[in-house]
């Protein structure tokens, strides 16, 4: 049996991603940040090391600095120290070391570093025990970046170790692309927000939680609009409010063909609509358009097709407004299912699953009950089981493709 809800009208993901990709502008607008603001930023042009990292040679260990040539001279003389940010400029002679420690520098002539342990010291007189080879245990000039050298690229997410590497080569400031400014409200006359006492037929509005986490997961200003009620007049000031100043608007709820949601009416209204059925479930009702320069993404009412759009859907429309580089595609890994899974082919399913490791084999699990008003089923959940638009049911120790959530999104 097909899903009934696989009307042939319905855009596969696939489709409406590309869609929804190319209708969408690329990062223009930039600022220059200090170092440690630019955290969770994208480049907005690529960076070249003005230095060579490291810019001199530094010992690895703490040991003695020699001459690679004084093998075998088991006996040296110990002449000075260089040690960390006091470097020993003196110069060394044959049948001479000098004691240095870990990122001090290594003076001229000495071409290698025999670590403590290697050798017996008497006053001044140092035996060798073990002696290095030429370069051992010496960091050479540029091993990590050299001057002039492209370190990172136009689009790369400033993460910590972006930060440390920038650090590392003495840069200060960087320009990087501004950041999305994302209103959203909810619509529903039955949403109550928390805080207050529900009355029979209410419900605690949860979308809005969650879009504002997810967005600010994201790295995206966001803007709070409430819950605005289900009228076309309300609908309509909330829209025409938020294109006033946000780069896109997210709404919830109100997106079916119910008589109580008129997004897709007032946005035929007052903006412009590009596609509204996509074959995704969670998630079909979904709209995308665009009210003047401000870009629109009406997300289902229900709370795990707002979750699973917002991955599947807006994070890579977001990332392309962000100026990332890369396209964005969620790592997928196989597991074996460990029950038989029922679906009906029509529509992309994502379920809710937990993957774990037994015996070197990644197994996943459903999370059980799939519908979208259960919100625990993605709190339980490490991953998504993706289930292709086309398959039917999945038997029990077949392999499927799962996409882990969290941090490897
Ligand atoms: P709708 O898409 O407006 O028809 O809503 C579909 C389902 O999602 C209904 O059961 C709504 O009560 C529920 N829902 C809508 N908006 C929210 C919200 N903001 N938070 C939690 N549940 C919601
Ligand atoms: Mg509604």
């Amino acid at each position: 049996m097909r899903d009934a809800c696989a009307t042939p009208d319905l855009l596969s993901l696939e489709k409406a991603l590309i869609q929804i990709l190319d209708a969408l502008p690329k990062a223009e607008h930039e600022e220059l940040l200090p170092l440690r603001q630019s955290l969770g930023r994208v480049l907005s042009r690529s960076i070249q090391s003005a230095i060579n990292v490291p810019s001199f040679r530094n010992s690895y260990m703490d040991g003695y600095a020699l001459h690679s040539a004084d093998h075998g001279e088991e006996l040296l003389t110990l002449i000075g120290t260089s040690w960390a940010g006091k470097p020993f400029t003196g110069k060394v002679r044959r049948g001479e070391c000098v004691r240095i420690f870990t990122g001090a520098y290594v003076p001229k002539y000495c071409d290698c570093v025999v670590m403590q342990e290697n050798v017996q010291r008497k006053g001044d007189n140092i035996h060798i025990i073990t002696s290095p080879n030429q370069h051992e245990n010496i960091r050479n000039i540029a091993d990590d970046t050299s001057e002039g050298q492209e370190i990172l690229t136009q689009g790369t997410l400033l993460e910590a170790a972006e930060i440390a590497l920038l650090a590392s080569c003495g840069i200060a400031k960087i320009t990087v692309f501004k950041r999305l400014t994302v209103g959203f409200f909810s619509t529903g006359d039955e949403l109550v927000s928390i805080g207050s006492q529900l009355q029979l037929g209410q419900i605690y509005d949860s979308n809005r939680y969650a879009i504002h986490a997810l967005l600010t997961e994201a790295g995206v200003t966001a803007i709070d609009m409430g819950v605005i009620p289900d009228t076309p007049e309300a609908v309509e000031k909330a829209l025409l409010a938020a294109s006033q100043h946000c780069d896109a608007i997210i709404t919830s709820g109100g997106v079916s063909v119910g008589e109580a949601d008129f997004i897709t009416d007032v946005l035929d209204k007052i903006g412009h609509i590009n596609l509204w059925k996509i074959a995704i479930k969670p998630g079909k009702p979904f709209v995308f358009g665009s009210i003047d320069k401000t870009f629109f993404f009406g997300l289902p009412g229900n709370p795990v097709s707002v979750a699973i759009s917002f991955q599947q859907i807006l994070l890579p429309a977001f990332k392309k407004m962000m100026g990332y580089k890369k396209e964005y595609s969620p790592l997928t890994l196989q597991a074996t299912l460990a029950q038989t899974i029922y679906k009906q082919p029509g529509r992309t399913e994502f379920q809710r699953g937990i993957a774990e490791n037994i015996n070197d084999t990644l197994v996943v699990n459903s999370t059980g009950n799939q519908g979208s008003h259960i919100l625990s089923s993605m709190s339980k959940a490490n991953c998504l089981i993706i289930l292709e638009q086309g398959s039917g049911d999945i038997e029990k120790g077949q392999t499927v493709n799962i996409q882990l959530l969290g941090n490897s999104l």
